[in-house]
């Protein structure tokens, strides 16, 4: 059986950056990426924005080009599937039958697209959202069609439903929540960016249930919704979530299930095996020390590094301030901090100027912000969640002052240590 060094299964944002993080470091032992996927790794951010627009070309999207992986010596072996692993033995076996052993392994697959679970879920048009080729197939098809249903109103609905009103499409939304982005955002910031999307045309529908997708000749026709109405389609989207990539390790032993548990250096309890990025469930200080899993470029790429550096002989905890983006039409939404478990909220600008931020305190601490086309709030608002700072509502309600000013003045910041739960 061959082995390397250091085996990488998954090479989205964390397993690349990973192997780019370990080479950038100086580690000189042989590191191999497997990947289900035939493309070079690239950032799946765009595939819900300016690549489904058709504004960007694929090999924008590339992390890397093939020779910088050829140079590092990086090995890159795509389009294979890894079935199951040995952590005793130290291998993986791919769907292939072929095994590889592994000095250290480091588990960064990410998650796969929760699919409709309803009657007509495989019909032709109806469309996850994760990997290019989910993308492509997408863009064939709206070249044709007119009517477009979104189920979900998360990040991702949300940005293809933006991109398919600027390509003229005709879009429905359809969110089963009373409100949108109700997993990450507060009230305000649901109801100004459903205002927003109805304003572009949008029809958004909140408190809906799905009954059935419904098709003609083996393609989608249509949705019926619970109460009977039909929502005619040509075209569905689905962005409910993802699963967590994790059947073959959880299988070899790992704990875990709605992802695998990791600790601060991201060492799951298999010896030798490492779990990052999406599919990495950790307990997080900037959610008060709950078991979490984020779904963010800024965990995989930070995660990834405490791997690389560990791996590469360096001390490394994760402790990163988690931070997110969301483009749709013209409005950016910079998120810092996790809102999770806030009992206060302050809204600081109004809306209406489609210029605002939202932040979140909890025990008049400020955790995390939402910031709308707003990022100066954005960057000086860091500092407040980083520290831990208390701050008086109508002081961070004040537009006339600066946030960063706010954090010289008001009562010293408690050490993010001891908010940890
Ligand atoms: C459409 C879209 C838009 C997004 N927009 C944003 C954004 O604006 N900002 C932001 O911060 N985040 C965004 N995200 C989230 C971000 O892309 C993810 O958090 C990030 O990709 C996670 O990286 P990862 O390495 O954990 O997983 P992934 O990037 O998903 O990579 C995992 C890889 O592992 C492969 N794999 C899985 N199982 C196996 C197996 N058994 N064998 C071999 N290979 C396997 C997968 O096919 C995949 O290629 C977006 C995600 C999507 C899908």
């Amino acid at each position: 059986m061959e082995r390397r060094d250091i085996v990488i299964v998954g090479g989205g944002h964390s397993g690349a950056h990973a192997a780019a993080g370990l080479r950038h470091l100086g580690y000189a032992g042989t590191v191999a990426i497997v990947c289900e996927e035939p493309d070079l790794p690239y950032e799946r951010p765009a595939l819900s924005k300016d690549y489904l627009a058709g504004e960007k070309a694929f090999e924008r999207l590339l992390m890397h080009t093939g020779a910088f992986w050829e140079e590092r010596h990086v090995e890159l072996l795509l389009n294979r599937h890894v079935a199951s692993v040995d952590a005793e033995a130290h291998s993986i076996r791919l769907s292939s039958g072929d095994d590889l052993g592994y000095g250290s392994l480091i588990w960064a697959t990410g998650g796969r697209p929760r699919p409709l679970t309803c009657a007509g879920y495989d019909l032709k048009g109806v469309h996850p959202v994760r990997t290019r080729s989910d993308v492509d197939r997408m863009r064939l098809e709206l070249e044709t069609v007119l009517r477009v249903a979104v189920i979900g109103g998360g990040y991702i609905g949300l940005e293809a439903a933006s991109v398919l009103r600027k390509l003229g499409k005709r879009v429905v939304l359809l969110e089963a929540l009373d409100r949108v982005l109700a997993r990450v955002a507060g009230p305000e910031v649901s109801r100004f960016y459903e205002a927003e999307h109805r304003a572009h045309g949008v029809d958004l529908r909140t408190g809906v249930k799905v009954d059935c997708i419904l098709g003609e000749g083996g393609r989608v026709s249509g949705v019926r919704l619970h109460d009977g109405e039909v929502v005619d389609a040509d075209m569905v989207i689905v962005g409910i979530g993802i699963i967590p990539a994790v059947e073959p390790l959880i299988a070899a032993g790992a704990t875990g299930r709605n992802g695998i548990q990791v600790d601060e250096e991201c060492r799951t309890n298999l010896r030798d095996v490492y779990a990052i990025g999406d599919c990495a469930l950790h307990s997080n200080r900037y959610a008060a020390g709950a078991m979490v899993r984020l779904e963010c470029v800024q965990n995989a790429n930070d995660q990834a590094m405490v791997v690389a550096k560990r791996l590469a002989g360096q001390p490394a905890v994760y402790d990163a301030v988690p931070w997110f983006w969301s483009n749709q039409y013209d409005l950016k939404l910079q998120t810092i901090g996790l809102s999770l478990g806030h009992d206060q909220t302050v809204l600081r600008g109004d809306p209406a100027t489609r210029r605002f931020s939202v932040i979140y305190l909890r025990q008049g601490r400020v955790i995390a912000l939402d910031c709308v086309n707003a990022v100066k709030d954005y960057v000086q608002g860091r500092k407040l969640v980083i520290e831990g700072w208390a701050a008086d509502p109508a002081a961070l309600r004040d537009t006339g002052s600066q946030l960063k000013d706010i954090a010289s003045w008001d009562r010293a910041p408690t050490p993010v240590a001891d908010r940890v739960g």
